[in-house]
């Protein structure tokens, strides 16, 4: 029994009406505020009532260590085990499935149970690549047009703070508003409608209850389905004040893209881009990443030809005019390796060294190519070198 400076308490036997000095030792530890005895009489004589006190709070304690248990391993590791290569974590728990209003034309996946695309597994394996007719050429400017609007409407909301399953809903709502479908959406089971890869994370990002920290970089990768067509591209963005690694970092995956496009017009063979990439990538001391690469894009979101960015590489075809595809470099500080989270989608660096990407879906005209996703002001510009 312990003396406790608590005045006024009357002792718990029944009909024993002194003032009550004396706390349970076992209530003090479980935390259980009322219980004081009059003597050690009183306490022993009550002792068959007063332990079903015990029994209870011990009961919700457990309840209560149970419950913070599985908040820990779910919502803030949901992956459990999981080495992580870097500081990002996932933040769940993710927010419900967004509804796509049922005017809005789907692609054929958007509806499919494992997000499966049938007229994508038709061609796979075909290495042809297919040339635009004038009117679907007319459908994929207007795809990449609106998918670029989408995307400058994300650029506007980059800032500490913001949650990147904020910024999903922002570019849900923008594509709902210009009878877009988000193409990511229900994509072999994607959750989301765009993808949001921080820092380490290479692509594929899924948003969810992260904040955005000052100092990040991220990249938001936008793709819509309108009237057949998808149109793609992704820029990186810097949150707050960035430091000059990342910034260098950033730039070069940018300038890598660009010396790329220089080289599509009609007779460039697609194996070619990779060489021009990983020579201004390696210059600068960063490498490229091999597991994921462009692809032709129209009716079908990913389609030939594949498109690798790292040199030496084998891919099949030559540049025609009329042929639609991405170029999409993806840009590490350290190591090109890269591996999956048990959510099957966040690439990261092996290393967890920070990645960057910028991506733009082209069209192979007569005497070169137009950048289908330019951005209409800015010169063009990515959003990186326009931030005030
Ligand atoms: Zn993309
Ligand atoms: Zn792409």
């Amino acid at each position: 029994m312990a003396s406790t400076k608590t005045q006024n308490q009357v002792c718990e036997t029944e009909e024993c009406l002194n003032a009550a000095k004396l706390q349970c030792p076992t209530c003090i530890k479980l935390g259980v505020q009322s219980s004081f005895f009059c003597s050690q009489e009183c306490f022993k004589g009550s002792w068959d009532v007063h332990k079903k006190v015990h029994k209870k709070a011990k009961e919700i304690k457990a309840k209560k260590e149970e419950a913070k248990s599985v908040f820990n391993a779910v919502v803030s590791d949901p992956f459990f085990n999981y080495h992580y290569t870097g500081l990002m974590r996932p933040w769940y728990p993710l927010s419900p499935k967004r509804e796509v209003p049922c005017h809005i034309i789907r692609p054929d996946y958007g509806t499919h149970p494992q997000g499966i695309s049938r007229t994508e597994r038709e061609v796979r394996g075909s290495t042809q690549i297919k040339v635009l007719a004038p009117e679907e050429i007319e459908g994929m400017r207007v795809a990449c047009r609106l998918g670029r609007e989408v995307l400058d409407i994300a650029a506007r909301m980059i800032r500490p703070g913001v949650t990147t399953d904020a910024i999903d809903s922002v570019v849900h709502e923008a594509c709902v508003e210009r009878n877009c479908y988000p193409s990511p959406l229900n994509y072999y089971n994607f959750p989301k409608s765009c993808c949001t890869s921080v820092n380490e994370v290479i692509c594929h990002g899924i948003p969810d209850q992260r904040p955005l920290l000052d100092g990040d970089i991220i990249n938001v990768d936008i793709t819509v389905y309108h009237g057949g067509f998808h149109g793609d591209l992704n820029e990186t963005f810097f949150v707050g004040k960035v430091d000059e690694a990342s910034k260098k970092l950033v730039r070069v995956a940018y300038e890598s893209l660009m010396h790329a496009i220089a080289e599509v017009k009609p007779g460039t063979r697609y194996r070619d881009l990779g060489n021009v990439i990983q020579k201004h990538t390696q210059m600068h001391g960063f490498s490229v990443v091999r597991s994921y690469c462009g692809h032709g894009i129209h009716r079908l979101f990913h389609t030939a030809p594949n498109v690798p960015h790292y040199a030496k590489n084998k891919a099949i075809g030559v540049m025609k005019s009329g042929h639609v595809f991405t170029i999409e470099p993806m840009i590490s500080e350290g190591t090109w390796q890269d591996e999956t989270w048990p959510d099957l989608w966040t690439a990261v660096t092996k290393d967890g060294r920070r990645s960057a990407q910028f991506e733009h879906t082209l069209l192979v005209t007569d005497i070169g190519c137009d950048i289908l996703t330019r951005r209409p002001d800015a010169d063009g510009l990515p959003h990186f070198l326009t931030q005030s």
